[in-house]
């Protein structure tokens, strides 16, 4: 965190170094990624990334959508549109903070995206069948996504019953645990952890971390079998 002084964000250890949160998911044909954070140009090119088809978003949050300008390095290489994902509630708040890529009249060099409306139907992105689960972030919902066995959910603190079944016979998830003490639109680590074990998912990874969590090495050494934070570079093949 910007000017903190504390241990965890003054720690040497690699895997302390967090990023916002965000995925990219790559099949045969299709790369996407789910949202695109503050960080998503040091992420892309961090990751040598040189092929990106869409965008999936959970919900429009500064911290899931401040970089979508930097598509536009992909449409100039791609010389394609980007298509874009997202409930209309995150639509909304596109069209607010990105106007100038919205408007009639656009000037040279901006992003060129084709939004694609979506709710918690399934949908495909190029060979890559999504499956949404509709979660809550205190009030607002927030879109998680299971990609065949991999489950990824940030920013809940609660799933209705209907929805946490469609968590259920997946492999591994990655899901946002922000710190011990409880909060009111995230869940802590305690309360992601039971989630997972009534889901009774095999393999857990945390995600969406707060400096107020503790270091890497402190927290997953606390954590049960087949239960780790997530870090930043971390891939996973299935
Ligand atoms: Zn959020
Ligand atoms: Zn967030």
């Amino acid at each position: 965190m910007i000017a903190c002084p504390c241990y965890v964000c003054a720690s040497k250890n690699e895997k302390d170094k967090r990023l916002r949160s965000s995925i990219l998911v790559q099949s045969q044909h299709t790369t996407l990624v789910v949202d695109t954070t503050p960080d998503f140009r040091t992420q892309m090119l961090r990751e040598n990334i040189r092929k990106l088809d869409a965008v999936v978003f959970t919900h429009p949050h500064k911290d899931h959508i401040a970089g979508l300008d930097d598509v536009k390095a992909f449409n100039y290489f791609q010389k394609k549109t980007m298509d874009i994902y997202a409930n209309t509630l995150t639509q909304d708040s596109l069209k607010r903070e990105f106007s100038y890529v919205f408007a009639d009249q656009k000037y040279p060099g901006i992003p060129d995206i084709t939004v694609h409306t979506i709710t918690n139907e399934a949908f495909m992105v190029g060979d890559i069948p999504v499956m949404p689960i509709l979660v809550y972030h205190l009030k607002m919902p927030v879109l998680g996504f299971r990609f065949g066995s991999f489950v990824y959910i940030t920013d809940a603190n609660r799933i209705d019953k209907r929805e946490k079944e469609k968590i259920r016979g997946s492999d591994t998830i990655v899901l946002n645990a922000l710190r011990k003490s409880e909060h009111i639109s995230h869940f802590s680590l305690q309360e992601a952890v039971d989630l997972v074990d009534e889901m009774k998912v095999p393999h857990a990874y945390f995600t969406h971390i707060s400096h107020q969590l503790g270091t890497h090495e402190e927290v997953d050494s606390e954590l049960p079998p087949n239960r780790q934070l997530a870090w930043d570079g971390l891939q996973l093949d299935f």
